[in-house]
């Protein structure tokens, strides 16, 4: 599949709107159509439009390309397989869709009658919830259940009550088409009465109602990348809806979403933990220990001098970067100073003490006036 920027194959900006996407759009299938095109290329570059079109018009499609470009598009960022892109069978379908309107619906009698297509099934969305170690370490088989149009697995598919058939319409004998004339003309429309395929159901099965498809409950077993964030798109090829006439599966699309932690915050691949020292550790400098985000014991240096907020950087303590596991970011220590509410008699007579040595006027173990009148209560 061509990295082509789609922007460039369609001849229009990276903010064109809708409008101005499907003006593009028409006016190059136009000129490359084979139908109407016979040089060689023209095959190749129908289905680069296409492909361009196919992502572009569809939002969800169109974000994920925009935030992570034509090697994400195409390679799912490492995620799996790229977008099923407008394959030569599919084309036929936004084609007609976008031109029905120019040419009032007789477009497809180009086509040699509009009969029933193969549509692909409809994308999916899914959330999927992680919590901040499993980002970190990623996940190697989570099973995620949700519903989805698929099969009926009492007709298997064909849409015919068990011991029916299907018989040849008898309005069409078979053929798909009804034909009719109308002056000199002889029109040539699919037929109503069995859409075009020639055929139709003796009985509908009853749990489809006919239509071969019924909601079924699907369960994936889905990997997820170490170092994964809030808001990463997944794509599962063939995860959605099953399509009509063999058109295939919709992909399913999972939203993730990771859990916030009780003790570190992430920003990107960096991890953020607050903790508290004692003013002596502040002032003189010394260790403390802490646990990462995996529960291993670290000694942190504290450095002489330390500020209330100041920060610490610890390398490779932080989360792993997406796409390259091997890569970890820092973890950041907020050093907070604690200030203790309560303090023992000799603590308390040092800091008077220390005090003293600062030239500092504090509260001292002889109440002042105010504590002297108001303590009792205080
Ligand atoms: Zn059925
Ligand atoms: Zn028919």
């Amino acid at each position: 599949m061509a990295k082509a920027d789609y922007y460039e194959t369609l001849g229009v900006s990276r903010n064109a709107s809708e409008q101005e996407l499907k003006k593009a759009y028409r006016r190059l299938a136009l000129k490359y159509h084979p139908d109407r095109n016979p040089s060689p290329e023209a095959e190749e570059k129908f289905k680069q439009i296409n492909e361009a079109y196919e992502v572009l018009s569809d939002p969800k499609k169109k974000q994920i390309y925009d935030t992570y470009g034509a090697d994400a598009v195409n390679n799912g960022a490492g995620f799996g397989g790229g977008f099923q892109g407008g394959g030569f069978g599919g084309f036929e379908d936004i084609f007609s869709s976008v031109f029905s309107d120019m040419f009032g619906g007789s477009f497809g009698g180009g086509f040699g009658g509009k009969r029933k297509r193969a549509r692909r099934g409809n994308d999916l969305q899914q959330k999927v919830e992680v919590t901040l170690e499993q980002a970190y370490t990623g996940v190697e088989e989570e099973e995620i259940t949700y519903s989805r149009i698929d099969t009926c697995d009492v007709c298997h598919g064909t849409g015919a009550e068990e011991g029916s058939s299907t018989k040849t319409c008898p309005t069409c004998k078979g053929s798909g088409v009804v034909q009719f004339s109308q002056g000199f003309f002889s029109m040539r429309q699919p037929c109503p009465d069995c859409g075009g395929q020639g055929t139709i159901l003796e009985r509908p099965c009853k749990a489809c109602k006919g239509s071969g498809r019924t909601k079924k409950k699907n369960t994936l077993k889905i990997k997820l990348p170490a170092g994964i964030k809030e808001g990463s798109v997944l794509r599962v090829a063939n995860g959605g809806d099953i399509g009509t006439l063999d058109g295939g599966y919709g992909d399913l699309y999972l939203q993730v979403k990771v859990k916030p932690h009780k003790i570190f915050e992430r920003d990107d691949a960096d991890l953020i933990l607050n903790t508290e020292i004692s003013y002596p550790q502040a002032v003189l400098g010394g260790e403390i220990k802490i646990n990462n985000l995996m529960k291993e014991e670290i000694t942190v240096e504290i450095p002489k001098g330390s500020t209330d907020g100041s920060v610490l950087s610890l390398d490779g303590q932080g989360m792993p970067v997406l796409g390259k596991p091997n890569k970890k970011g820092v973890m950041r220590v907020v050093l907070n100073i604690k200030v203790p509410k309560k303090v023992t008699p000799r603590q308390k007579e040092l800091l008077e003490e220390l005090a003293k040595t600062f030239d500092e006027q504090v509260n001292t173990t002889k109440k002042g006036l105010f504590d002297k009148l108001f303590g009792w209560f205080l």
